[in-house]
């Protein structure tokens, strides 16, 4: 469920906040001025704090910890990213070579029924996806309708996708969720940065940053991040990202370890994540060198 929602801040006035993606719903203006309120998820919440002491600090929102409001419904506060920006461009990408658990697709698979639903899903979207025997039963499985999605955008080829983008003053767009094609997607981040040789430039600088540090890092090097983003920000003057969304980001079993850099296989837990950055980085390069 994506869903646009922008909400004016009162407290100063200054500024419009923008949710770009997202279960609409989820923020609230901050109790801090510069912060946000996001709905708590447990998962999340612990990355927030372990990513404060960790080398990734300057990557991720500052955290401000756990607040509750009037109706009891409790938040994470953190920074509010666009706080520092003038009328900024916004740009959501997804991370990861997939965006599901795969503890999420072992419960897909605790309900072995074919479904009538998923199977119209597919066919809308694509009438030659189904198999013959799927054609036949006009039913498809959850667990196999979850991994066949993912081919749609492109996620597991590039390992990364775009969730959604907000121009300047212009509109904001969401459909993204089927641009798979390499060319397409560039098409997209030059559209994005209007064509500033610059804003690509300093992205694609922080990404290579982000790289090396993501490397070094304790929180990286143990944890399995899944349907994370990557919040890309400029305005006249600057450009940056962070990353951002870690309700699906999960502590790796005690000695288990991945590479973050290879194609997912079932069990290996890995999530592409560094492939993601690699495509990013040399996609900004064609940009810059066209
Ligand atoms: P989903 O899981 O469906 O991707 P979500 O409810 O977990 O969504 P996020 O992905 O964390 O929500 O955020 C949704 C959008 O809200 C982002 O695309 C971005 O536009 C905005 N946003 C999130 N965090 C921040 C932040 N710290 N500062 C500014 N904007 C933010
Ligand atoms: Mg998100
Ligand atoms: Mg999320």
């Amino acid at each position: 469920v994506t869903s646009v929602l922008t909400f004016t801040r009162t407290k100063k006035g200054r500024y419009e906040w923008i949710q770009l993606v997202g279960h609409p719903g989820t923020f609230k203006e901050g109790f801090h001025d510069g912060y946000v309120l996001k709905e708590l998820c447990k998962h999340e919440r612990y990355c927030c704090e372990v990513l404060q002491t960790d080398i990734l600090k300057s990557f991720v929102p500052k955290y401000n910890g756990t607040v509750t409001d009037d109706e009891g419904k409790s938040y994470i506060e953190m920074e509010d990213l666009l706080a520092s920006f003038h009328e900024p461009c916004i740009m959501d990408c997804k991370i990861g070579v997939r965006t599901y658990l795969e503890e999420d697709l072992a419960k897909s698979e605790s309900d072995p029924v074919p479904r009538a639903d998923l199977y119209e899903k597919m066919i809308a979207i694509d009438p030659t996806a189904p198999t013959e025997k799927e054609n036949e039963e006009k039913k498809i499985l959850k667990p196999r309708y979850m991994i066949w999605r993912e081919t749609l955008s492109s996620s597991q080829e590039l390992g990364f996708r775009i969730e959604g983008i907000k121009k300047s003053r212009g509109l904001m767009s969401k459909d993204f969720q089927r641009i798979k094609d390499r060319n397409d997607v560039r098409q997209q981040l030059t559209d994005f940065i209007a064509n500033s040789l610059s804003r690509a430039t300093r992205y694609q600088k922080r990404l290579i940053d982000l790289r090396s540090t993501c490397l070094r890092s304790k929180f990286f090097q143990t944890h399995e991040l899944i349907g994370s983003s990557l919040l890309f920000v400029h305005d006249n003057t600057r450009a940056s990202l962070w990353m951002i969304d870690f309700g699906k980001t999960r502590k790796l079993p005690n000695d288990f370890q991945i590479t973050h850099s290879k194609p997912w296989i079932r069990g290996t837990h890995e999530d592409g994540y560094l492939i993601g950055l690699d495509n990013l980085i040399m996609i900004l390069q064609d940009i810059i060198d066209e």
